[in-house]
Formats: structure tokens, sequence, C-alpha cells
């Protein structure tokens, strides 16, 4: 990256739309504030909502239930198949069923401390307010969450946290979340008030007069583009973590829709804002297409340690206890084991560069289940854990009940997202984005079990709302999907399509993906510096160019062709990428999981900036990736923290 660009930022204030006041009471106000549509007039109202996931499903099915007429789309056969469905571990709430001092506020503090202060203090309360109405709705619909012998909920500890606030059910929580959305949406679908678009993918926005009235979409079954029109289009369309190839994201995750919608206007924020998660089964060849996380939830009663010597090649049993480094428990005494993410994965890749770490590649550190066994008998870690046991040993065929499981860190999760304001609006009137499509209240660095409880929070109760504000305020004439605009951007599509179809080049798509997912690893991933980011970028310009010169694309445009879904998707890809460095290498600090190896405390830890980086770095599209002389631009949102004041993280 050259200084002129650094240059060319300018600062603009976005307004966030926060309401002023007490934190506490400013949601009520807002809600009270907001202007409702007449329940008769509802129907009269066409909301577009791309993403069938917890957030998707959640907004669709309360949509639909308020009387808006509703066109929910996703790319799967079904919305059972949305990429929430892999979620394992829990989702958060401050119910204090407990007794253990959890309260609103302390979820409240935990996020936005655990988000290294990069995150908007009005969303995160927020969030943290409403967590506790999410789990009434989902046991009233009949989510099976985890019971105390009593028959109360029974909830479990996650990093970040001191209390226990994780209600689970099992190792499936996000199935049965979803299974439970799904049905509300299902009910409207067969109410007449939502219609169900499935395997039928987005591939453009439309903006008329500036507000977003339409998308473009492929039938995947039959190639068909089409446009769909309405008065507020709703962007819940997940994580863009599959940037990187190997992930523990589902195969089909993507970012197409939201970089489209950037490309159309709406600000992308905090691009370069990744999780690793540090429990997943590790690398085991080039060949690998896909990472298995290890739930969050086994560091409850999981140990995490390595060899203290280096290079020690003998089995875990044969390492006495005195030879072991529980560094975790170590290093940070008051958390131990729960430590968040980004400090969980940054001392297991410090210990494996040590050379201590284990398995053939050096690259994994041991997850031992023996002292819980233990102490509480191998019944009850089999009804906590059972499942995912049973995953990890068909993966690695090792059993973790006899041995200690071998995890290291891996891609999980993407904090940033679209820009939204308080009501959860892109810069584009009338579009929305809502889950983990969004920038979201995560800051740079997600806890567990807290983005089934955004998405959640977003779509049973948030977006609804919003959207009912928007269409109240404003007078939205009718569109044509046939009309100019809408042509414009079905011919976009199409030429796009044909181009890539065309290339007739000799590399495969996935060859492409991999070869992008090892540059953004490698530079952009666990740690950065502004040297490797700036190798990425040149990097990455020229495998974009490469790609478009010769890309493999087999088969045509008018039937099923997942070659030509996947050649699209990787093409977004490859653009996003140089976003998420650019970003990276423009913000000179080192907070949650974005760790730059120039700004460490002396004890290795990250070293935030607050006098020049506490903002949202929201970036406007230029159309740099043609011509590299247009920067995207930056905005910025500046971050102050009336309540929890920025200090340096300690979880010691
Ligand atoms: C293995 C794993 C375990 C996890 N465990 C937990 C956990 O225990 N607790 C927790 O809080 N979080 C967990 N997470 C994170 C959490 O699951 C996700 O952040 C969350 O489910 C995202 O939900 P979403 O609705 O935003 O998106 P998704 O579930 O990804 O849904 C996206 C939807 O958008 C659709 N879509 C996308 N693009 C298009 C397009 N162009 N056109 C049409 N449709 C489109 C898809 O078809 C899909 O319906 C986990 C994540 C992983 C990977």
């Amino acid at each position: 990256m050259t200084d002129e660009m650094v240059m060319d930022e300018i600062a603009v204030q976005l307004d966030a739309r926060v309401p002023s006041g007490n934190i506490e009471t400013l949601w009520d106000r807002a809600r009270f504030e907001m202007k409702l549509v007449n329940p008769a007039n509802k129907r009269k109202h066409t909301i577009l909502v791309v993403g069938s996931g917890l957030a998707g499903a959640s907004a669709a099915a309360t949509l639909g239930e308020l009387g808006y007429n509703v066109k929910c789309f996703c790319f799967q056969d079904s919305p059972r198949r949305a990429h929430s469905i892999a979620a394992q571990g829990g989702i958060n709430a401050a119910k204090n069923y407990q007794n253990d001092g959890d309260s609103v506020f302390r979820l409240f503090y935990d996020t936005v401390k655990g988000g290294d202060f990069r995150s908007r203090e009005a969303n995160v309360y927020r969030l943290a307010q409403i967590s506790v109405n999410i789990i009434d709705q989902c046991v009233a619909q009949g989510v099976p969450f985890a019971r105390e012998y009593g028959g109360t909920l029974a909830n479990r500890s996650f990093g970040g946290a001191q209390v226990s606030r994780t209600f689970y059910a099992r190792g499936q929580t996000g199935q049965q979340l979803l299974l439970g959305a799904y049905q509300a949406l299902e009910r409207q679908v067969q109410e007449g008030r939502v219609t169900m678009f499935p395997r039928t993918e987005m591939l453009d926005l439309v903006v008329v007069d500036g507000r977003a009235r339409g998308i473009v979409t492929r039938n995947l079954i039959t190639g068909r583009i089409e446009s769909h029109s309405g008065d507020a289009v709703v962007l819940g369309t997940g994580g863009y973590g599959n940037v990187y190839y190997l992930s523990t994201n589902a195969k089909g995750s993507n970012c197409t829709a939201i970089w489209r919608a950037h490309k159309r206007g709406a600000l992308f924020a905090n691009p370069c804002f990744t999780q690793i998660h540090p429990t997943c089964i590790p690398v085991s060849g080039d060949y690998q297409s896909k990472l298995t996380l290890m739930s969050e939830s086994l560091r409850n009663d999981g140990r995490i340690w390595v060899p203290l010597k280096p290079g020690d090649k003998r089995v875990p049993k044969q390492i006495p206890e005195a030879e072991r480094d529980y560094y975790l428990e170590r290093r940070y005494p008051s958390f131990g084991n729960l430590v968040p993410r980004d400090v969980a994965s940054r001392n297991a890749k410090a210990v494996c560069d040590e050379g201590r770490g284990v398995g053939e590649t050096g690259l994994g550190v041991y997850l031992d289940f023996s002292a819980a066994i233990e102490r509480l008998g191998v019944d009850v870690i089999r009804e906590r854990y059972g499942n995912l046991f049973e995953m990890y040993q068909r993966i690695t065929d090792e059993d973790p009940y006899q041995t200690p499981m071998r995890i290291y860190p891996a891609i999980h999760y993407t904090m940033g997202g679209l820009w939204v304001d308080y009501y959860l609006m892109t810069t584009i009137a009338g579009l929305f984005a809502i889950g983990e499509a969004n920038f979201s209240d995560h800051g740079a660095n997600r806890l567990g079990a807290s983005a089934l409880m955004q998405g959640l929070s977003d779509g049973y109760f948030i977006l609804p709302y919003a959207v009912g504000d928007y269409i109240s305020q404003n007078k939205l004439e009718k569109v044509d999907a046939g009309g100019a605009e809408f042509r414009a951007a079905e011919i976009g599509v199409l030429e796009t399509t044909k181009k890539l179809l065309e290339i007739r080049g000799h590399q495969t798509v996935d060859s492409f993906h991999r070869r992008l997912g090892k540059i953004v690893w490698d530079e952009c991933g666990m740690s950065r510096t502004g040297a490797g980011l700036d190798r990425a970028i040149e990097k990455i310009r020229e495998l974009r160019g490469e790609y478009w010169r010769d890309v493999k694309v087999p088969g045509s445009a008018d039937d099923l062709n997942q070659s030509l879904e996947k050649a699209g998707r990787v093409a977004d890809f490859l653009e996003l990428a140089e976003l998420m460095c650019v970003d990276a290498r423009h913000r000179e600090e080192s907070c949650g999981g974005h760790f730059r190896e120039e700004y460490q405390t002396p004890d290795g830890e990250a070293q935030r900036n607050d006098e020049d980086c506490a903002y949202v770095a929201a970036w406007e599209y230029q159309g740099w990736e043609q011509a590299p002389d247009f920067h995207p631009v930056l905005h910025q949102e500046p971050l102050t923290f009336e309540y929890v004041h920025p200090s340096q993280r300690s979880y010691k």
C-alpha cells in the first residue's frame, strides 16, 4: 500500500442514529418513537429477506406474523440447511439462572471488553437486554434446551466470562434453534404471508432513486435469471470466513450478497476483523477442503496443554504431569482455559512456534479430558459432549475418552460485514443487514455463544420494528421488476456469467480459491504485519488477474452448474480479500482477532491504540479492482465509551 492511499482517506461522520439518553432506556425509547404501520396496510408491503439461517428465518417469520408480504430466499434446498445448523455450543443470555452474579450489565460489559473496545456500546447494551427475550421465545417454540434435574434450564460457561450464562441443546444448539425458527417460518408459508424461494441465489441488488428496491436472482436448478421488487431488502446472508478457503464454515457460505450490495453503495465495515477459533481439528493434508470445529464448550472440562520441552514426541500418556505445560492456566490464572478465543488462539500459535506443538505437523495442542473423566465419570462427559467426541473420533480415528484431542486454531467467524446503524440499516436506504452479515456488535473479537444471540436478537426483535419504521416514514412508490434499473442489473449478471463461462482456462475455481486462502491465512490470519499485508495485496491482485484469464468453468448457464456458482463466489472473495488486507494495513494497532505484530505489549498481548484507532472503519467501494488507482475510501465512525471504559484487556 502506498502513502497516497492513506492521504486519499477522508473522515466522514457516519450517522449511526443512536438515540440519546441513558443507555438502559435507549431501546425502549427508540421503540416508542419508531413509527408503526397500520396492520391493514402491512400486507400491501413486500419485504425481500435474503437468507433463511437464524437471522433470516427469524426475521422472515416475524415479518410474516406481523402481516407483511414476505419473500424469503436461500441457496440451499431448504432453510433447514443454512449454516446456522452447524452451531454447536450454545447461546448466551443474561437470565442469571445460576445466581452467580450475572446481569444485563455484566453481559454488556463482557461483550464490550471481549470485543476489545471496538464495538458500539448502545448496540451491545440492547443485545444484552434482548438476550433474555430470546430464550423465552425459543422455549415457547419448543427448543429442547438442556435442563437441570429439577426441570430448570441448564447453563454452561463460555470464554471471556466468569459466569455461566450459555444455554445449550447438547452440542446441537444451532440445529435446535433453527428448527424453532424454521417452524415459525413454515407456519407463515402455510398462511400465505411468506413465499419461500429455495435454491435461489441473489446476484445483485437493485437500487432505485437511492433506495434498495429489489434483487436479481439466479435459479440454481434452471439457471433462470429473475428480478424481485419490494419496499425493503434484508440481507441475512451470513459471514465470509470461507475467503480463507479452509474454515469451520459450511462449504457454501460466501460473501456474494453483501459484496454485491457493497458495490452498489453499502459501506463495508471492519473487513479485517475475522475470528480464529482455538479448538478445531488440525489440518491434516493439502487436499483437505474443510475444517471441523470442536465446540468451545469443551473448554469447560478439557484442559489445554503441550509438552514443556520442544520436540517432545512421546505419546501424551507417557508425558508426566511435571513435564506438561498447561499454558493457559499458567498465564491466565483467573480465566484459565476459558480465556476468549483470540487470546487462546494466539497462545496456541506461540507454543507451536516454539516447537512445542503436537501431532505430525507440530501444529496442534492437546485438549485433555482425563481429569474431568476422573472427577465426574465418563457418563457425565458423554452426556455433555457425546456427539462432539463421536465426531472427533470419526474424523481422526482417535478416541478422546482415552487420549487427549489434538486441536489447532482455524478461521471461524467474521466480525466485519456491512455497516449498519442502530436500526440495522446500511448506508443504502431500505437495505438492512442482520446476523453475521452485518458488522455487528462484536467489535474486534466475538465471545463464544454470542453469534446466535445476535442473529436472533436482530431477526426476532429488532429488524421487524426497524422495517416498519422505515416503511411508515417513507413514501415508497410501487416499482416494477421489469423496470430499467432491474433490466440493467439483470444484464450485468448475465454478462458476468457469460464472461466466466467463456474464459475456458486451465485451472479450476477451487485451485484459485485454495491459493487465495493461503495468502490471506499467511498474511492476514492469526498475526499480521505491515510488510506482509503489502505483499498480500500485490499477490491477491496478481491472482485476481490470473483468475479472469485462466479459470476453467465447465458446463452451461442454463441448468444446475455448481462450478459456475462457485466461480461467481470466488470472484467476489478475490475482491473482498484485498479490502480485508487494506483494512488490516490501515489499522495500526492490535485489537482482538486483529493482531499486528508491530503492536504488542511486552508480554505479547494485543496493544490497542485508542487515541488513533477507536473507530469503525467503513469502506466505500470505488471500482478499485479494475484500476488500482481507485482506492476504497475510508469513512470512520468514532467509538465512544461512556459505560465501559477502555482498559488493557486482562484475563490474568
Ligand atoms: C461450526 C460452527 C459452530 C458454531 N457454534 C456457535 C455457537 O455454539 N454459538 C454461537 O453463538 N455461534 C456459533 N457459531 C456461529 C453461528 O453459527 C453463525 O454466526 C450464525 O449461525 C450465522 O447465522 P446467519 O443467519 O447470520 O447466517 P447463516 O446461517 O450462514 O445463513 C445464511 C443464509 O443466507 C443464505 N444466502 C447466503 N448468500 C445468499 C445469496 N447470495 N442468495 C440467497 N441466499 C443466500 C443462505 O442460503 C442461508 O440461508 C458457529 C459457527 C460455526 C461455523
